[in-house]
């Protein structure tokens, strides 16, 4: 249908015998003929597929004027847009320069005018009087200063068809292909097909929150009279999101905990309090707290499942460390899981710096009373050292194993594994540590979840509601405040030269400076060192332009006429920015580079170096961000800074400030005033708090990417829940889930909230629901 009236709903009379259920197939309620494009344009199979694809927003029809107040729109160039709008004028004429003929139509949407053009269909202007009321659907254009909707597809709402239509028009995530108002047709049919699902909520439940039944929130969501309709079918239909996902964490935490942990009771004269001895400062008041609570549930056989947050530099891997030689004092194993090899490699460095010669065991200055052995084990290793590592960690030889989630998981066999520690880097939501804590034994090892930055409470709830929580919420003594500022190169030059005139000075005063860029140089990056994608739109992808009215618009329109497309340019890479400093700002410091690509000996002399204080300049990747620790460092230049997220730039910040003189962090964007990356850098820029630092991270991520959706590469049953938005909801969701599953962890006596836990979390994640 590309324009015209609606066409007329014809109910399908030879299946109105059978029932239309969630699990009906879309090809039995509404036809081949209508079920084809949502399969194949939305991957839409069941009427609940459909049913579940919720509207993006609402438009009132009967008031357009009203509509973009309410809708908040912000137009963008480019952008799939489906409009509401009054035609107040229209005209045709033959083209100028070229053959053909060219229709406009002037159309008002709430304030904001647009004109639809028409190549060589001058028989639209028959449709398309003025007065006409009608939804538009097209790609916007910026064209001379105003709004263009190029060959938009429409549909004509005349009295007597707007009847048809509820109080509020539905706008759905739609394609080229598969219009807006298709979507909202093949929903009312189906919708008139429906049999109320039966609700998966008890009846207790909802009258105790107020929740609006399943069938009714169904048929709101999608066609509401009013906005406060649409507002409790969403609420409902979130609470099931919500409880669903908090059933499969209370489910974990209740299956992650039938078995017993091996007990590993401290020990006085052990290697932990060898470590704790030689330790060249006091541990802060927070990680003796946290540190004893961990210490008591690792003695126990209750399995501990901990999240353990903190503020960069609050001393995580000094607690996670310390339980680990806890547990190896137990004569058992720990491992510690960090998310690429770089990160793996790193937290083995940083463990065995840290251990001194109580981690050389077998080595000629081991401290050989006590000492243990740190393995580390990647996909990089070679068949040789993979071995001798596979060798270690079977064998009992190696007290802590280092390496990649996704290597441990595949193939490494422990002795007597005791403790897993995840570091969930940068990754909210990932749940490899279920892997190693379900594998065939008479115990499961305790747990230790360690995040890179902290997270607001409504998140850990979230998405780690199956862990308890411990906060590191102190800082060591002696922290120097980091002072950040963000640097808009592109409008300001001069800051950038005060910058290098400011490393000079750094450098004068004996300290030294790190200079971060995105990426390494020559041929791309390497896992752990790419910069996040860009925030999706929540569009879904437009496909490319296929549409031949483009085409058409492309060959009419002189070529001076065509907008030029602003190239983006590659990041700045290490092993470009290093010799341009080294011959340019900061020529006559001694500079180096440091990247992932090095070989390994390689970047361990540079890190030497840098150390022992025999470089001032060190310009690198991410491979800084965790791991290094040079208190003499202070000042820190992001380069494109713009290019990392929020937390990765809190993150790497931390490298400096470590020592006791003052630092600094700028960074460095092209970024220009006004613009949303600018805003993010000045937010940074004014907290040091980590928790503060995730909320803007998460303004900016997609919701969908933080819960996990993404990940699974699977359809996700999470399309409302918000971790910012629904924070209260959550927790009420939590405690009813914990509730129910107290009496009944496997849900076997609940059916219907089994079903709702599958559907929306997926198989995966809903195994619990299997376990026992
Ligand atoms: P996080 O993992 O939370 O970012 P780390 O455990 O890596 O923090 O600690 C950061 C740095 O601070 C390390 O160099 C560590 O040795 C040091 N450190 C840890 N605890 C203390 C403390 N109580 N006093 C002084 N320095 C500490
Ligand atoms: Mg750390």
């Amino acid at each position: 249908m590309s324009a015209g009236r609606p066409p007329r709903l014809s109910v399908r009379g030879d299946i109105l015998a059978d029932v239309v259920g969630m699990d009906t197939s879309l090809r039995t309620a509404l036809g081949d003929k209508t079920a084809r494009p949502l399969a194949k344009q939305l991957e839409m199979e069941t009427v609940g597929d459909l049913l579940r694809h919720y509207p993006r927003r609402y438009i009132a029809h009967n008031s357009v004027t009203h509509s973009s107040e309410r809708e908040d729109q912000r137009f963008r160039p480019g952008e799939h847009v489906t409009l509401l709008g009054k035609v107040d004028g229209v005209a045709g004429r033959r083209m100028r320069q070229r053959r053909g003929h060219v229709l406009e139509v002037s159309v008002s949407v709430g304030g904001n005018h647009f004109t639809c053009t028409f190549f060589n269909q001058p028989y639209r202007e028959r449709d398309l009087q003025p007065g006409t009321t009608a939804l538009f659907s097209g790609d916007l254009k910026r064209y001379r200063n105003s709004w263009q909707l190029v060959a938009p597809e429409f549909i004509v709402l005349g009295d007597g068809d707007s009847g048809l239509l509820p109080g509020l028009i539905p706008i759905y995530p739609a394609k080229r292909k598969l219009r807006s108002w298709v979507i909202m047709m093949a929903v009312r049919q189906v919708l008139d097909l429906l049999d109320d699902p039966e609700d998966p909520l008890p009846d207790t439940l909802r009258a105790a929150h107020g929740l609006a039944s399943l069938g009714d929130a169904l048929r709101r969501v999608h066609l509401p009279d009013t906005w406060d309709e649409q507002e409790d079918a969403r609420r409902r239909l979130v609470w099931d999101e919500a409880f669903a996902l908090q059933l499969a964490m209370a489910g974990r935490r209740a299956s992650a905990t039938t078995r017993p942990a091996p007990a590993c009771p401290r020990r006085e004269d052990g290697l932990a309090a060898a470590f704790d001895a030689r330790l060249p400062f006091t541990l802060t008041g927070a990680q003796q707290r946290v540190g004893e609570s961990i210490a008591d549930a690792l003695a126990g056989e209750e399995p501990l499942n901990r999240l353990l947050q903190g503020d960069v530099g609050s001393g995580k891997t000094m607690v996670a460390l310390r339980a680990m030689l806890q547990v190896v004092d137990a004569g058992r194993q720990a491992v510690l899981l960090a998310p690429t090899e770089v990160l793996a490699a790193q937290h083995a460095r940083s463990l065995r710096a840290m251990l001194g010669p109580l981690g050389r065991a077998g080595e000629l200055d081991a401290d050989t009373e006590q000492a243990t052995r740190v393995t580390l084990l990647t996909g990089s290793l070679g068949a040789k050292a993979r071995r001798e590592a596979l060798l270690d960690a079977q064998s009992g030889a190696a007290g802590i194993v280092v390496g990649t989630h996704a290597v441990i998981q595949q193939s490494v066999g422990f002795a007597d594994l005791g403790l897993v520690v995840v570091d969930e880097q940068h990754r909210f939501g990932v749940h490899q540590r279920d892997e190693l804590r379900s594998r065939p034994g008479t115990t499961t090892p305790h747990v230790l979840v360690m995040t890179a930055t902290p997270i607001p409470r409504t998140v850990a709830l979230t998405m780690y509601g199956d862990l308890d929580t411990s906060v590191l919420d102190e800082l060591p003594k002696g922290r120097q405040p980091i002072a950040t500022t963000a640097v808009p190169a592109g409008v300001k030059p001069r800051w950038l030269e005060r910058a290098w005139e400011r490393v000079h000075e750094e450098v004068a005063a004996g300290h030294q400076v790190y200079v971060v860029c995105p990426r390494i140089g020559e041929e791309g990056g390497e896992p752990g060192e790419s910069w996040p994608e860009p925030a999706k739109d929540d569009l879904l992808d437009p496909e490319a332009p296929t549409d031949e009215f483009e085409e058409t618009l492309r060959k009419l329109r002189p070529p001076e006429e065509e907008e030029p497309e602003e190239e983006a340019r590659p990041p700045l890479a290490v092993t470009e920015v290093g010799p341009m400093l080294a011959e340019g700002p900061l020529a006559g410091l001694r500079l180096e580079i440091l990247h992932g690509r090095m070989p390994t000996d390689e970047k361990d002399a540079v890190m030497r170096a840098f150390s022992d204080g025999t470089v001032d300049v060190l310009v690198a990747t991410t491979v800084i961000e965790v791991g290094v620790d040079v208190p003499n460092a202070t000042m820190m230049i992001i380069m494109d800074a713009d290019r990392f997220g929020v937390s990765q730039l809190h993150q790497l910040r931390g490298r400096v400030g470590r020592g006791s003189a003052p630092s600094s962090c700028l960074l460095v964007t092209e970024a220009v005033g006004g613009s949303p990356a600018l805003e993010r850098l000045e937010r940074l820029a004014a907290t040091p708090d980590g928790f503060e630092v995730s909320r803007i991270d998460l303004e900016v991520r997609d919701e969908g990417d933080v819960l996990g959706a993404q990940q699974s590469g699977r359809r996700s049953g999470l399309h409302m829940l918000s971790v910012l938005k629904h924070g209260d909801l959550v927790a009420e969701a939590r405690d009813e889930a914990r509730s129910v599953v107290a009496g009944d962890p496997t849900l076997a006596h609940h059916p219907g909230l089994a079903g709702l836990v599958r559907s929306v979390v997926g198989d995966d994640e809903a195994a619990f629901l299997d376990r026992l």
